[in-house]
C-alpha cells in the first residue's frame, strides 16, 4: 500500500430516485475534499431507481476516476445499499452519506480528521432534526425510544452519517445478518468512538423517499432484527392474565358457593375477548420472528448487482 491508498477515504452514499442530485451532490463533495487534499472515491450504489439515476452515474464516472456506481437490480433498501457500498470500498476509511445532501459534506472533513487523530468509528450525530412535520418527529421519537431501550444504545440523534475506520468496514462485513440494521450493528461493534454533531440541511431536491408505511416496516423490521423484547411482552401478558383469572376465579367460586352466581355475563364477554385479542397479538408477534427465522435461514443475498461502472 502507498501513502494514496492508506489514506483514501470511500464516499458511499445509496441513491433512490435521486436523478438530480447525483450531478450536484459528486462535485460538492469533490470541491471540498479536494480542497482538503483529501484522496477519494464516491461509490453511488443506485437502488434501482426508476429514473436516470444510474445513467447520471455512469456519465459520471466515464469523466471522473473518483466516480463509482453500482446498480442493483431492483430496490432492496438503503441498508443493503449501504453494505454494497462498503463491501465495494478500496478506502482505508469509509463515511457513508445521504444523496440529498441532508448530510453536510463539510462534516466529513471534520470526520476525517478525527480518524487521523486514531478513532476508528466517528458518528454523525444530529444537532437537531431539521425540518420534519410532528407525526413524522413523534414517530420518530417513539421508535428511538423503544430501539434505544432495547438494544442499550442512546440513538436518539443517530443516524447513517458516519466514518467508519477499515477495520470496523471488515467487522461489519463479516455479519452474516441478512437484514442488518446499520445504525445499531455500527455502534454495537465497538472500536474506538467519537461523534461529530451536525445540522440536518433541508432537502432541497425531490422529495423524502418513506412514506409513513415504509417507516413502520423499518421500526418493526429493525426492533426485531436487534432484540427479542417484543417475544418477552408475550410472556408478560400471559403472567398478567393468569394474575386476573386468579382473581375472578376466587370471586366466581366465591359466588357460586354463596349461590349468587349466574349474574356477570358481561364479565364472561370482555374475559372472552381480552384474552382472544392478547392471543392473537402474541400468535402475531411469534409469527414475526418465525417469519424472520425462515427469511434468515433461506440465506438469500442481501441484494443482487445488476451493472456497475467506473471499476
Ligand atoms: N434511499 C435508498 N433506498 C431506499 C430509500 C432511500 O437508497 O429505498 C436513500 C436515498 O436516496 C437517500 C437516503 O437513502 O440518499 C435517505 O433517503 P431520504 O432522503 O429519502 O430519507 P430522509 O432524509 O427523509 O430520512
Ligand atoms: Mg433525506
Amino acid at each position: 500500500m502507498d501513502t494514496q491508498e492508506q489514506e483514501l477515504l470511500s464516499v458511499i452514499i445509496p441513491s433512490f430516485n435521486e436523478q438530480d442530485m447525483i450531478d450536484k451532490t459528486f462535485y460538492t463533495v469533490k470541491e471540498i475534499l479536494d480542497k482538503e487534499q483529501i484522496p477519494f472515491e464516491i461509490i453511488f450504489v443506485d437502488d434501482g431507481s426508476r429514473d436516470f439515476t444510474y445513467f447520471n452515474i455512469s456519465q459520471l464516472s466515464a469523466n471522473h476516476p473518483e466516480a463509482k456506481g453500482i446498480s442493483f437490480s431492483r430496490n432492496f433498501g438503503k441498508e443493503s445499499a449501504i453494505f454494497a457500498g462498503l463491501e465495494a470500498a478500496k478506502g482505508a476509511c469509509c463515511v457513508i452519506m445521504d444523496c440529498d445532501l441532508q448530510h453536510p459534506p463539510e462534516t466529513i472533513v471534520s470526520m476525517y480528521r478525527l480518524w487521523k487523530e486514531g478513532y476508528e468509528v466517528v458518528e454523525g450525530v444530529k444537532a437537531s432534526r431539521g425540518k420534519e412535520n410532528v407525526l413524522h418527529t413523534l414517530c420518530a421519537n417513539g421508535f428511538y425510544g423503544i430501539i434505544s431501550k432495547v438494544t442499550g444504545i442512546d440513538m436518539a440523534n443517530a443516524s447513517d452519517f458516519k466514518l467508519l475506520d477499515r477495520r470496523a468496514v471488515d467487522a461489519l462485513l463479516i455479519m452474516p445478518e441478512r437484514a442488518p440494521f446499520f445504525r445499531a450493528l455500527s455502534s454495537w461493534i465497538g472500536f474506538k468512538t467519537t461523534s461529530v454533531p451536525f445540522e440536518v440541511q433541508e432537502r432541497t431536491v425531490g422529495t423524502s423517499k418513506w412514506s409513513l408505511w415504509s417507516l413502520i416496516k423499518y421500526a418493526v423490521r429493525n426492533i426485531t432484527s436487534f432484540s427479542g423484547a417484543p417475544m418477552q411482552f408475550v410472556t408478560l401478558m400471559g403472567w398478567i392474565m393468569l394474575l386476573f383469572s386468579v382473581i375472578l376465579g376466587v370471586q366466581s367460586l366465591y359466588r357460586y358457593f354463596t349461590g349468587t352466581a349466574l349474574e356477570g355475563f358481561t364479565t364472561v364477554i370482555l374475559l372472552q375477548l381480552i384474552i382472544g385479542s392478547v392471543l392473537m397479538i402474541s400468535l402475531g408477534i411469534i409469527g414475526h420472528y418465525i417469519s424472520r427465522i425462515y427469511d434468515e435461514i433461506k440465506a438469500r443475498p442481501r441484494y443482487i448487482i445488476s451493472k456497475r461502472c467506473g471499476y
